[in-house]
C-alpha cells in the first residue's frame, strides 16, 4: 500500500491527508477564522478536499480536527515547540 501523503496547507499549523477527505465541507463551514474553502482539486476518490486562503490566519483552534469525520485534517503548532526537547518540529512536510 502506498504511503499516505500528508501535506501542510498552512505553514507549521494545518495539515491535510487529502486522500482521506470525503468532501463533506464541515471544516470549511465551521472554521471560525474562515481560512478554508472547497478546492476545485479532486483526490483519488473524486472528492474535493479543502484548500486554504493564502492570507488565512489559522488560530490553531483545532475545531476542524474535532469535526472532521475522516480524521483528514488536523492542526498543530510546531513553531511553538521548536527548540525544545529533542529538537523536533519546524513543520516539515511528511511524505
Ligand atoms: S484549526 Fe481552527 S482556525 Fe485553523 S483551520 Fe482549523 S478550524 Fe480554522
Ligand atoms: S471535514 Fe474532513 S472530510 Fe470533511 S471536507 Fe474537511 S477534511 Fe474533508
Amino acid at each position: 500500500m502506498p504511503a499516505l501523503q500528508v501535506c501542510a496547507i498552512l505553514e507549521d499549523k494545518l495539515y491535510l491527508k487529502a486522500e482521506l477527505c470525503k468532501g463533506c465541507s464541515f471544516c470549511v463551514e465551521f472554521c471560525p477564522k474562515r481560512v478554508l474553502f472547497v478546492s476545485s482539486a479532486f483526490n483519488a476518490k473524486g472528492y474535493h478536499p479543502p484548500g486554504v486562503y493564502a492570507d488565512g490566519k489559522c488560530s490553531n483552534c483545532k475545531l476542524c480536527e474535532l469535526l472532521c469525520p475522516e480524521f483528514a485534517i488536523y492542526s498543530t503548532d510546531y513553531s511553538r515547540n521548536a527548540g525544545r526537547g529533542n529538537g523536533a518540529g519546524g513543520g516539515q512536510e511528511v511524505q
